[in-house]
This record gives C-alpha cells, structure tokens and sequence, in this order.
C-alpha cells in the first residue's frame, strides 16, 4: 500500500522487537545489550490488513554514549525523513528518560504523522510511565507490548487514524472491491468521499437531498423545511438552474440541501415540463450524504420507491424515509405499523432504516425527521476499533462458526473497520471465494445490531487472510 513507517526510539525500548513484530520474521536482532551495530534495513510489513514497509532504525545507538550520539541522531533523521509514519517507542515499564524527550523533539519538529507507542505496556507498574508518555506531546500513547503481542489492534487503528483511510487504502481500493462478495455489498461505482477519513463532526454542513416519486410532496416538504422566507427571496437571489444548493440551519446544526427543480416556485407549465429526471436523481444522491425518500403514505410502496432506495444504498448513502400526508390518514398508528414492517422486509440491506411520518403541509413530523436524518448520519459515520470488532468475532466463532465447505472449515481470522460512511469492514479468512452469501449476511446483521448501526448501508469484503 506504499508507505514507510520507521520505529524511533533511544536504546531499549523495544524497536527491534516490535520490528520482528511487524515484519514477521526473526529479522533484526534483539539483544539486551545497546549497541550491537545493525544497519538500518526495510522490510515488508504487516499489522491485520494494513500492508507497509518498516525501516528497522534499532542498532543505531553507541554502546558507549549516554547522550546521543552523532551518528546515531544522523541515522534517525534519515529514517525520519524516508518515512510516512514514525512510531515513535517509548518504555512504560522504565518510564520516560532524558533520550525520549531528545528524540521526541527531533520527531516533533519533522511535523512527520507520528504514532506514540508505549511498548511493554504488559508489565507491572507500566501505567505510571503510559501516562508520562503523554508528556511528550506527541498525543494518545498506544499501549503494547511487542513481545507478547499485546495492543495490536490498536496500533493498527492508530495507524489509519494518524494517515487518514485515503493514504492507508486508497491505492489498494479497486483490488479490494474486486473482493466483496456479499449481497448487500456494494459492488460497481465506489463514489470516493472527499471527507472519508473523517471522524464525526457536526460543525460541518450535513448534505440531504430529497428524493420521491413526483407528487409524492418533495417540494412541500423543502419549503416546509428551510422556510418560507428563504423561498421568496426568489431567483434573483442566486436560486438559478446552476446553484445545487441551499444552505440552512436545523437547531443550529448546518445543513446543506440539494437543489432540486422542486424547490424553486415555478409557473405551471414550467412544472409540468420539469419532472425530476433520473439523471438529476442520481446527482442529488451523490451530492447528499443521507437522503430523504418521500413517499405519499396514502399511495402504497411502488417499485419505482424501492428503485429509488436501492440507488441510494448502492451508492452508499443512508437513506431516512418520510411517510408523507399523513394528515389524511384515519387510521395512523395501524397504518405505520404496516408500513414499516413492510419497509424493514422490503430493504433488509438497511435493516433498521429511520421511517417516520410527517405532514409536510402542516409541519407535523418534521423535526422528528430531521432528528432522525441526524441520527442516521451519525450511525453512516460511526467507526469500531479493532480491538472491539475482535472480541465481536471471538464470540461470533464460539457460537456461530462459519460452516465447512467441501469438508474444509473455513476460518475466520480477524475484522477490520477499513471505512466509514458508510462503514466498511475487512474479513480476513482462509476462503473468500467459498464463504457463502449466507453467512456474510449474518455477520453483517450480526454486527450491525452488536455495534448499533440501524438503517446505514454496511460495506463487507473479504479477504485472504495469507
Ligand atoms: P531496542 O534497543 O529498542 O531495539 O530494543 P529491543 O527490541 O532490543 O528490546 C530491548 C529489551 O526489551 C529486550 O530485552 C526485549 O526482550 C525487551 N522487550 C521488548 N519488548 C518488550 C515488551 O513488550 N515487554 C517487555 N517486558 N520487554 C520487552
Ligand atoms: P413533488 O412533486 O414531490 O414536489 O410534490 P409537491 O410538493 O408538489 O406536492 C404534490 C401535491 O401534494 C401538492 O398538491 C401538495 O399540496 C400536496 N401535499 C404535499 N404534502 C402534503 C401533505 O403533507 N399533506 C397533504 N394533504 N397534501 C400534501
């Protein structure tokens, strides 16, 4: 996946050892002895399903210096410079020495990503020195312990954290994809999220778009949302065919919603002429992240609307469905009860999805949309760490193992969050090919309700585990 990470560190805390970690193999020497002179060497390397190259900087220490010395620090700034990434290793179990701030500075000021990992995290009294590593200001110190093979999973989420999803797997995406098998995966046209690797953040706009048949009340239920005034501002305030969006806020949450032909008052005839094309459809869901399908509860589901659904999930948008007009319905609760368990069976790919109904004409309803489209995008943002995602799958194994195939069990090893929005998971297991759709979607459902993730499209590939 092309980058290049290099262990730093003083002497003895670990480097060679966590190196050997990583690459797999009994390649650098350990020894309890600083000093014995290694050259600085890369390797392949390997933590769960990151792929990268580490170069090994243990040995470049003097036996005989107590301060740094000069080729030593040399040696380590060229490594630094090769590198992406720097993990920078520290001691827990001795606690910080004079050499870790030295290095740290040197590591600080080359404004490298830098991951702080705070190694034989396993022996007693470690806790003292993991909060002394915070010291260094190189941020959250990852406790491992590279002997035993502790905090790995961490690591490994740090890792993506620190590069950003795009740089760990950007490259590798077409392969990957190339690999799912799942039913509800989302084969074909990945749409690449410029904000991919971003943790949740409510201060920037959300993007919604509305979708649904014509008549459905689209148009109602945009005006009905952003406000009458903003309407009558009328086209000479940049409400033109080019602007595909108008930006509002929800309780202070920023909104930006798509610009449909709907939301703009039109004569008569101009409406009749412009029906929502699927080409402007299919622009509005791309450009949202959580789009609002509105049906007219008073006509019933029509494939056309589940056509609508199956476009958004493929696209990896999450969908929020607004049972509209429900101010001309007698029988409400029978009715909503129906209707969603007719949308729970008629998309099992969103399992869970947000439905609520509204009348966009008397305003009823719409907050409570509007919460739930937050909700939602919440969930389509929501990440797992490894660790967790493992101990699922631990459990998974224990009671639902996957089934044998041709007499041959295939084996599961381990889970990784590889994206969010929608979130993504990696399955590393011996027989990609053969693990039936079946089991993929119990594992999907599975950890969709173990991690709490309603209504969101979930992503599953699988991968040979080598
Ligand atoms: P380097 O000089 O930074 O490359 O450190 P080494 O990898 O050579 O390790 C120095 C010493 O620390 C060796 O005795 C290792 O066995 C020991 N060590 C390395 N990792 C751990 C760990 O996770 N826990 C404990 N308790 N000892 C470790
Ligand atoms: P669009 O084609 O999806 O944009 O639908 P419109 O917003 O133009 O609405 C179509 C028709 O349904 C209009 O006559 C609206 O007045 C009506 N309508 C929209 N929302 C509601 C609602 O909540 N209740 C009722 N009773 N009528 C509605």
């Amino acid at each position: 996946m092309g980058f290049k990470v290099a262990i730093i560190g003083r002497p003895n805390v670990g480097k060679s050892t966590l190196f050997n970690r990583l690459v797999g193999k009994k390649l650098a020497l350990v020894d309890d002895t600083p000093g014995v002179t290694r050259d600085r060497r890369v390797h392949a390397a390997k933590l769960y399903d990151l792929h990268f190259d580490v170069i090994d900087t243990a040995g470049f220490e003097d036996a005989a210096a107590s301060t740094l010395p000069g080729r030593m620090r040399q040696q380590t700034e060229i490594a630094i410079r090769e590198a992406d990434l720097i993990f920078f290793t520290v001691d827990a179990k001795s606690g910080l020495m004079p050499d870790d701030r030295t290095f740290a500075d040197v590591v600080r000021k080359s404004g490298k990503p830098v991951v702080l990992v705070a190694n034989k995290a396993e022996a007693r009294g470690a806790q003292g020195g993991m909060l002394e590593a915070w010291e260094l200001g190189l941020g959250e110190p990852i406790p491992v312990s590279a002997e035993h093979g502790q905090g790995m999973p961490d690591l490994r989420d740090a890792v993506v954290e620190a590069l950003g999803e795009e740089r760990v797997f950007g490259e590798d995406d077409e392969e990957e994809s190339g690999e799912i098998a799942a039913s509800e995966v989302l084969i074909g046209e990945d749409i690449a999220d410029p904000d991919a690797e971003a943790p949740y953040d409510d201060t920037k706009p959300l993007r919604i778009a509305v979708v649904g048949r014509p008549n459905a009340g689209k148009s109602t239920l945009i005006n009905a949302l952003i406000g009458e005034e903003r309407l009558l501002t009328g086209p000479e305030a940049g409400i033109t065919r080019d602007s595909i969006s108008v930006d509002w806020d929800w309780r202070g949450r920023r909104i930006k919603l798509f610009d449909t032909a709907g939301m703009r008052r039109k004569s008569k005839v101009q409406e009749k002429l412009e029906k929502l094309s699927v080409q402007d459809g299919l622009r509005a869901i791309r450009f949202a992240e959580i789009v609002i399908i509105v049906l007219d509860a008073t006509i019933p589901f029509e494939k056309q609307d589940l056509q609508i659904a199956d476009l958004i999930i493929r696209e990896g948008r999450a969908p929020v469905i607004a049972f509209n007009k429900w101010d001309l319905i007698d029988n409400p609760q029978e009715l909503l009860s129906e209707l969603r368990e007719k949308t729970e069976r008629l998309l099992p790919q969103v399992r869970g999805i947000q439905a609520v109904p509204v009348s966009a004409e008397t305003g009823r309803g719409l907050d409570k949309l509007m919460e739930s489209v937050i909700k939602t995008h919440k969930v389509w943002n929501s990440r797992v760490s490894t660790g967790k995602l493992n101990r699922w799958l631990e459990g998974i194994l224990a009671h639902h193992p996957p089934p044998a195939v041709a007499g041959r069990r295939l084996k599961i090893k381990y889970v990784t969050q590889a994206k969010t929005r929608p979130p993504g998971f990696v399955v590393s297991c011996s027989r990609p090919d053969a693990m039936p759709q079946s089991y993929v979607r119990y594992l999907t459902n599975s950890l969709r309700e173990a991690f709490d993730m309603p209504g969101v499209p979930i992503r599953m590939a699988l991968r040979t585990s080598d």
